[in-house]
């Protein structure tokens, strides 16, 4: 069996091809981040003339890298939430199309489902298992129990930690995305600011919670001064969040009794995130699962493995009035989906 996957929930057009028996067939992304760079961050109508102009050759591409045709394809899984829905309504309305004229089923996939369970494409994890989910548009734990089990831990209450580092970047001046910019310059810093670690120090159940806006604006702040260098900074800034992620991460496992950490989306791809949870994981005997990263951020990759899971193990396809939502939290995906 034979999954296209399609990706285009936010500024990168991918298409990808599963293959059950062969594993990933191939993996197209091609990225926007030369024309969002100008804004800063991403331009919704932009974003979408881009997906448009550029879905049928990443489609074209994506068959060729395969050695396939349309004709091979048994199944169309698509990106249905969360996203920008101008982006989103572009890879729902190709792989709509392609569905009706192939004859073949369709499948919605939760981008962030997809984050977490790109997992799978290379490596075993035991279920149960938490879910530290930290991309540009999210922050927030799960428990995954089994794929469509999920127990919501806690999220961002304001920013998300990848918004967080795209928005100090820019205050820098550095460009967009400022994830792995921020992530390369810390290298050359020093932590000379002790910036704070937001809800570190909260109780009960809003301790799960994050809040990456005041570490934001406080390091903005630092930045208007003028005194510190830019490596200063984002070494600073980049402690004080992968504290806050690895503190959180640890006390939920603790909290739930969970051995085994994946982290995904965008900022799982940070080298210092890497390096901490698992050097303080594995004091306490926990697991920890980083993707490849090529699989960090968005992909289709991801999107045709949780499509194949989805109709394979629970039979899930939707019809062609199926409607995008640029918002629907994982654990919750179900409900619309009946
Ligand atoms: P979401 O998945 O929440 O819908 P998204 O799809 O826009 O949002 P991703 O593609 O998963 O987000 O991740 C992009 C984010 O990851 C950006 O904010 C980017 O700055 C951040 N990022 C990428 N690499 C790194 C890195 N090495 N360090 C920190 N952040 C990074
Ligand atoms: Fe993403």
């Amino acid at each position: 069996m034979v999954i296209l996957g399609i990706e285009t929930s936010c500024d990168d057009t991918a298409v990808a091809l599963y293959d059950e028996k062969k594993g990933l067939l191939s993996n197209v992304v091609s990225s926007q981040t030369k024309i969002h760079q100008e804004w800063g961050g991403v331009f919704p109508e932009l974003a979408a003339r881009e997906h448009t102009k550029n879905i049928f050759p990443v489609l074209d591409k994506a068959l060729k890298d395969a050695d396939l045709t349309l004709k091979d394809i048994d199944a169309v899984a698509i990106t249905v939430s969360p996203g920008l829905i101008v982006s989103l309504v572009i890879g729902v309305s190709v792989g709509k199309s392609l569905s009706v004229l192939l004859n073949k089923p369709l499948i919605p996939v939760h981008h962030i489902e997809a984050h977490i369970f790109s997992i799978f494409l290379t490596q075993k994890v035991e279920y149960p298992f938490l879910a530290l989910v930290v991309s540009g548009g999210h922050t927030e734990m799960y428990i995954i129990n089994d794929f469509g089990n999920y127990q919501f831990v806690g999220s961002t209450l304001d920013d998300a930690v990848g918004e967080a580092y795209d928005k100090v970047a820019r205050a820098l001046n550095l460009g967009y995305p400022g994830g792995p910019i921020i992530d390369k310059l810390s290298k050359e810093g020093n932590e000379v600011i002790k910036l704070p670690r937001p809800l570190l120090n909260e109780k009960g159940k809003n301790r799960f919670n994050f809040s990456f806006s005041g570490l934001k604006s406080a390091t903005i702040r630092e930045i208007e001064k003028g005194i510190y260098k830019k490596e200063d900074i984002a070494c600073s800034f980049q402690n004080a969040a992968v504290d806050v992620l690895v503190f959180k991460a640890l006390d939920a496992c603790n909290e739930f009794n969970l051995k085994n950490i994946v982290v995904a989306g965008g900022v799982s791809a940070n080298s210092r995130l890497r390096e901490k949870l698992k050097e303080e994981a594995e004091k306490q005997g926990i697991n920890v699962y980083f993707p490849p990263l090529y699989l960090c951020t968005d992909n289709a990759a991801m999107v045709a493995y949780t499509g194949y899971k989805r109709f394979k193990e629970k039979g899930e396809t939707i019809t062609v009035d199926f409607q995008p939502m640029a918002k629907c939290r994982m654990d919750r995906f179900k409900e619309y989906l009946k």
